[in-house]
């Protein structure tokens, strides 16, 4: 269905209740795209089968039933005006099923793409002579001669499945051939991308909102710090990365965006390495059909946040360019945290109950945003921090009080 602009706080066609904005997926980013709404004067509606949910918690509805459940289907169309995703593994034909009553966007097209790691990087290839940034070298492996056949050359590389794949699960590093063969083997030979294992001399991502109507902006370029595969912090200030590698990583999204005629948030990962001539590049990783951790930053350092556009561009609202107005660094809670040895502690006994938030919370720039989740296990993500200030120092200082509380590895030079 065509977009047309859905203002706050009107009566809606469909449901009689207000304007409503509907998610597929109840998780942080679910949550999150839900209070940005809500401060709009938006109505909400989550499908997500999880009765705990993160998002499902704070929606003024919530549908439980499975993301391809017909009827689930059914009353998300009936109570919205529009309906966004937040988890790009939302089956293709349930985001059909809706575009075909109600404006929907990302596209199923669109998040299909983003799905798979075989089209993702045919995309990027096929964007590369606009965008100017080609993906890493790689080979499709999908049968036995296709694992026979895969250059010398990509070995060592790491093996990624083609779907499903997240926070460094589904990969593998490999150094030969028969290595290879039995990590193939381990992942049930299910279609793969086998890529050359790069020297990293940094990670970077963009986001861009892009409107039905063609317009599209861009967020600053985020530096990426991961460990273990899963994002630890993200800094976003000036001199944090090359200028020149910025602008261009910017470039490269939006060509990306406008290939796809991308409607909603979308997020581009890249590299950065070095060529043979010693000059830095970049190379682009993978993409996220909606707002991404990396992005969380714009919460409290820019004047729009990541969700905000992405609730923006789902109502047909203008998109201004977003501009940061503080130096910001993003840490990531994870359950880790909650098993620290800072962690506080319950009277009596001696099970761990909450970081130490008062301490946190005491230095100047902090802004905690958790995510309602109970059961806090190592590596899953409960929250994040955003630190903000004056100064790149004074927020690389608060951080590195922040890690040091919380007993993180500190900041690098
Ligand atoms: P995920 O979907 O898990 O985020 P990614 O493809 O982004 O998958 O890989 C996770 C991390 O693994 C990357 O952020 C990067 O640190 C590392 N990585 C992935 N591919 C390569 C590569 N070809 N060379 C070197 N490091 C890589
Ligand atoms: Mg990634």
């Amino acid at each position: 269905m065509s977009f047309k602009t859905l203002l706050p706080g009107n009566p809606s066609v469909h449901s009689g209740q207000q304007t409503t904005l509907g998610v597929m997926g109840g998780g942080q980013l679910g949550r999150m795209f839900v209070q940005a709404a809500q401060a709009m004067g938006y109505f909400t509606v989550v499908l997500d089968p999880d009765p705990a949910s993160p998002a499902g918690l704070v929606s003024h509805h919530h549908i439980k039933t499975a993301y391809d459940d017909e009827q689930g289907l059914a009353q998300l169309m009936q109570r919205c005006d529009a309906i966004t995703t937040e988890f790009e593994n939302v089956p293709a034909h349930a985001l059909l099923t809706l575009a075909a009553q109600r404006p929907v966007a990302p596209s199923a097209a669109c998040v299909a793409v983003a799905q798979d790691r075989v089209k993702e990087k045919a995309h990027f290839e096929h964007c590369a002579p606009i965008s100017g940034v080609a993906p890493a070298p790689h080979a499709v492996i999908t049968t036995d001669a296709s694992l026979k056949a895969v250059p010398a050359d990509l070995l060592p590389g790491i093996l990624k499945t083609a779907r499903m794949g997240y926070d460094g699960k589904g990969q593998v590093r490999v150094s030969t051939r028969e290595e290879l063969a039995a990590a193939w083997d381990d992942l049930d030979k299910v279609p793969c991308v086998l890529e050359k294992l790069l020297q990293l001399r940094a990670e970077c991502s963009v986001i861009v909102a892009r409107g039905a109507d063609g317009q599209v902006v861009s967020f600053p370029v985020q530096k990426n710090t991961h460990h273990d595969g899963i994002l630890a912090l993200t800094e976003v200030f000036d001199g944090a990365l090359d200028p020149t590698l910025a602008q261009r990583a910017q470039a490269s999204t939006v060509a990306i965006a406008n290939h796809l005629q991308y409607v909603g948030v979308l997020c581009v990962e890249y590299f950065v390495v070095q060529n043979a001539d010693g000059a830095l590049d970049l190379v682009v990783n993978e993409m996220a059909p909606r707002p991404h951790n990396s992005g969380h930053y714009t919460q409290n350092a820019c004047h729009l946040s990541q969700f905000e556009a992405q609730v923006r561009a789902l109502a047909g609202l203008p998109l201004p360019t977003p501009r940061q107005h503080s130096p910001a660094i993003m840490v990531n809670l994870l359950g880790d945290l909650w098993f620290a040895p800072n962690a506080v502690r319950a009277q009596a006994s001696r099970t761990p109950v909450s970081p130490p938030w008062g301490a946190v919370l005491a230095l100047p720039g902090t802004h905690l945003h958790l995510y309602g989740k109970l059961g806090a296990r190592p590596g899953r993500k409960m929250g994040h921090l955003n630190i903000t200030g004056a100064s790149v120092a004074q927020v690389r200082e608060t951080t590195a009080q922040v890690l040091a509380l919380l007993g993180l590895p500190a900041l690098g030079a």
